[in-house]
């Protein structure tokens, strides 16, 4: 127990670092468990890793806020900022998460237990243990801050309700869209600017307040806050138009986000998007992997076969163009473009350019043509950033301008101009369905005798064995520990027999969803990972499988 604990750390205090290595295991305190899952072997290691168990019975959380899925997760969203806020800022590393709350390894509420896995740097004075110090964050600091925000007597109960029901709004908004044929939802006041490009916070003082426009406004009932309105955007094509510094991108990013629910105060709580939404962008240089680019791109000056295509070092149109196939693939029913990231040769080919440069000179075929057949033919809605081509107004169901932040909904005044013929003529023949691609799981298991390693660099790159994948054009991504989460998925994926050869690339998604349920994080934490990770979703896994540089797919 603790007093077990205290008299281990004091004999050994002074001692060799290594020494530690006989604190593995567990130690029952008044108040929880504390497992020493692994001791870090020098001080300059990575941290030392920590489980710590607040029995039901102790932490006294009242059932109805654990009772679902996803009142367990917000609870534990909660919880995990309660302690994170109460730990000292050195020393130990708990995930609390930024904006986003996630499903998180970090902290979890299993039949009304409280989970918290965290990290410590075990102290030492250069190789020799402090024993001292130890017992002051093991046997103190801890304790107080899991007392003191894992237990229901001790939390702002009022908040701490407040924190779930949010979630659980935010939840049953996503969830109601596909019955109100929306593929996203903002309601008014909401607040969608962010602090900076690297600060995901709300602008201070909120910047100017959502407010949609009446023809688009949609009303919603939720559990708790009851009825609330906001701009649905249906399915189909939207186009945002309107000048720039106006906030069309700004409405985008929230809507890329809004796959993810958002913690109380952050301004996007009532932004949400379906679950199938995926951000496009070009990426110059990624890899590509065999992928039928056709319907975009056609007979290349090097002759290669477009339905069978791989580079190493994709342009920005053509990684564009696989970028959707994969999203097709991988079983998105929204795709998000902005101009700003979009390469300009995939989005327009006006009537000039048309007229200049003969079709069988000009390999790609420009997502103007096919957004419509995407919706058509694939039931695939798009949501498009263009503020520079008025081509796109013969395509769109439904124009919306930012003006000064406000969106008006301008569709009626487009569609009078688009009646006005601009000369062009509509290019290439539609879709079909995304070719099969069957990956090899050798070339995704690295070889590295066993045990793959695997790491994240914050949010941009996934280390999966001797490969690093580049995410950092995957922009769904909003936190390290999903990168991890990806990381064992993949795994999982390959130890699970999900990859085995034969299935598809959507098929290892579909058993991989299957597999994850409604506990993704017990399933991965099965692949013996001691790292924070989140439960990332299929697009992000498919994103990264699809960037590895080693992939090979069989047919
Ligand atoms: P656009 O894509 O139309 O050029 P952005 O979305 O990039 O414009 O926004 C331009 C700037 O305005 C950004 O600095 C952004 O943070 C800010 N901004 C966006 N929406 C709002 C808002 N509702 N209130 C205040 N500032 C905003
Ligand atoms: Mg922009």
């Amino acid at each position: 127990d603790d007093a077990a604990l205290v008299d281990e750390l004091r004999r050994l205090d002074g001692g060799r670092y290594g020494q530690y290595r006989g604190l593995g295991g567990r130690w029952r305190f008044p108040g929880h468990v504390l497992e020493v899952a692994r001791v870090q072997a020098d001080p300059y290691a990575p941290p030392s890793r920590l489980v710590v168990t607040v029995p039901a019975e102790v932490a006294e959380l009242p059932r109805d806020l654990w009772d679902t899925p996803v009142r367990a997760r917000a609870l534990a969203g909660y919880l995990v900022r309660q302690v994170g806020r109460r730990l000292p800022e050195h020393g130990f590393r708990l995930d609390v998460g930024g904006q986003e709350v996630l499903d998180r390894s970090s902290c979890r509420v299993e039949d009304g237990r409280v989970v918290l896995r965290l990290g410590m740097d075990l102290p030492g004075r250069g190789r020799v243990i402090d024993g001292r110090a130890a017992e002051r964050m093991l046997c103190r600091e801890l304790p107080a801050a899991v007392s003191a925000g894992a237990r229901w007597a001790a939390l702002d109960q009022e908040e701490a309700r407040a924190f779930v029901d949010s979630v659980e709004d935010t939840d049953a908004l996503r969830r109601a869209l596909p019955e109100l044929g929306l593929v996203a939802f903002v309601a008014d006041g909401a607040v969608l600017p962010r602090r900076s490009g690297v600060d995901d916070r709300p602008l201070p003082g909120g910047g100017v307040p959502f407010e949609s426009p009446e023809s688009l406004r949609v009303a919603v009932d939720l559990p708790h806050r009851g009825r609330v309105t906001g701009m649905g955007v249906p399915e189909g094509v939207t186009l945002v138009v309107g000048g720039g510094f106006h906030g069309k991108s700004t409405l985008l990013r929230a809507l890329e986000k809004g796959v993810y629910d958002h913690v109380p105060g952050d301004g996007r709580e009532l932004v949400v998007s379906r679950p199938d939404t995926v951000k496009i962008r070009a990426e110059d240089g990624r890899r590509v992997t065999r992928v039928d680019v056709s319907p975009f791109v056609a007979h290349l000056p090097t002759g290669a076969d477009t339905t069978d295509f791989s580079t190493d070092n994709a342009s920005g149109s053509t990684s564009q163009a696989a970028s959707i196939m994969e999203a097709l693939e991988a079983g998105a029913g929204v795709l998000l473009v902005d101009e700003d990231t979009a390469a300009t040769n995939l989005m327009i080919r006006d009537a000039r350019m048309q007229a200049l440069v003969a079709k069988d000179k000009e390999p790609l075929t420009p997502f103007v043509d096919l957004v419509r057949p995407l919706h058509r033919r694939h039931g695939v809605s798009t949501v498009l950033v263009v503020g520079g081509s008025g081509d796109y107004l013969d395509v769109a169901d439904r124009v919306v301008m930012m003006d000064a932040y406000r969106p008006v909904e301008v569709t009626a005044r487009a569609r009078e101009l688009a009646a006005t013929p601009t000369g062009r003529h509509v290019e290439g023949s539609g879709f079909d369905s995304p070719r099969r691609r069957v990956p090899d799981p050798g070339s995704v298991e690295a070889e590295s005798g066993g045990r793959v390693r695997i790491r994240n660099r914050g949010a941009d790159a996934l280390v999966l064995g001797e490969s690093e994948v580049d995410l950092r054009a995957v922009e769904q991504i909003v936190d390290p520990s999903q990168v991890t989460g990806i990381g064992l998925a993949v795994l999982r994926c390959l130890r699970a027999g999900h990859l085995d050869g034969a299935a598809t690339v959507a098929e290892v998604l579909d058993r991989l969803d299957e597999d994850l349920g409604a506990d993704g994080v017990s399933v991965l934490l099965g692949e013996r990972s001691l790292d924070d990770f989140v439960v990332p979703r299929r697009h992000e896994v498919a994103a990264a499988l699809n960037r590895l540089r080693t992939l090979r797919v069989r047919e």
